[in-house]
């Protein structure tokens, strides 16, 4: 019995080595691998006017607790907007598998303000256009997730002061002979869903073709295949991109300020007050540097911290 399966062991090895089996056909052309799941074509985006309103000026810091922020105290954790896709701001710790990055540390700050422990956060994970409708349905307190201020969001939910001052820029191939926004003449510009990014690429490059995705991990991928020519969006968010593939590099002049906010229910005022008062201590106490140290000095070395501006 031994010798016998002895033997079929020892066949099937000799067949397995000289059987020439046909090579599987792999095409070469990159177009052929899929495109992210939820990526379109975008057409009919109306580039976005430039910010011309006042919506950069919030509301007076206080620390004195209205209903807004008694409620979370109550609760006892601050429900956070967050994303988890955003390298550098706020992304997936590989190892540790806990949510890490700027926009993070700027939420765990506030709940250390507002419940004296920066640990007492819970953070829900939502896409861009989720950003306001969860705000307004009250299913998250407040919203941390590079949000620009703009006139429009403004009429329709409140922000903090600005806490960081991103600019659009271009990322693309080192190779690539793109270095600005004239040169994305009928090439393909990968931007998220429902972003100023999106809107602003319209705007400077109208013959551009637009691949727009639903996170902007699928922006990355679908540089790497060749899919797109460029993605476009804020330094912070594209820097996060260039860190993790060395044949990426930001190109190109500022195509627009991309100022941060803290997204918020407009009839939340106490709240809004409170989050101020914690940026005006982040800002003024050190953290807002070393936060930038820690997490976004591949833009450069640090600048200020934003100046708040108040409109009471
Ligand atoms: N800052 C841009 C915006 O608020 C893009 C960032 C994003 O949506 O993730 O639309």
């Amino acid at each position: 019995m031994r010798a016998a399966a002895g033997f079929f062991v020892l066949a099937a090895v000799v067949a397995g080595c000289t059987t020439t089996q046909p090579l599987v056909q792999v095409s070469a052309s990159l177009t052929t691998v899929p495109t992210p799941s939820g990526a379109v074509v975008a057409s009919g985006v109306h580039g976005a006017p430039v910010e011309s309103c006042n919506a950069t000026a919030s509301l007076r810091p206080s620390d004195v607790p209205g209903p807004a922020v008694q409620a979370i105290r109550q609760r006892g954790r601050l429900v956070v907007g967050i994303d988890q896709s955003t390298n550098l701001l706020s992304f997936r710790d590989p190892v540790s598998g806990e949510l890490a990055g700027f926009d993070v540390d700027i939420a765990r700050e506030v709940a250390r303000d507002l419940l004296g422990d920066p640990a007492e956060v819970e953070f829900r994970l939502l896409t861009s256009p989720e950003r306001i409708s969860a705000l307004q349905d009250g299913s998250v307190d407040i919203v941390v997730k590079a949000m620009t201020v703009t006139c429009a969001r403004a009429e329709q939910i409140a922000f903090s002061t600005v806490y960081f001052d991103a600019r659009q820029r271009l990322l693309v191939p080192k190779a690539s002979p793109v270095r600005g926004p004239a040169d994305l003449a009928g090439k393909r510009v990968c931007s998220q869903v429902d972003t100023t990014s999106l809107a602003t690429v319209a705007r400077v490059a109208p013959t551009a073709t637009l691949l727009a995705v639903q996170n902007w991990d699928d922006c990355l991928v679908a540089l790497q295949q060749g899919q797109a020519d460029a993605v476009s969006t804020d330094d912070s968010i594209l820097a996060g991109m260039a860190v993790q593939d060395p044949y990426l590099h930001l190109v190109g002049p500022s195509l627009e300020d991309e100022p941060y906010g803290i997204g918020m229910n407009k009839s939340r005022e106490d709240l809004v007050r409170a989050v101020n008062a914690s940026l005006e201590r982040i800002r003024g106490d050190g953290t807002w540097l070393s936060l930038y140290r820690r997490w976004l000095s591949v833009l450069g070395p640090p600048p200020s911290p934003p100046s708040p501006r108040y409109r009471d």
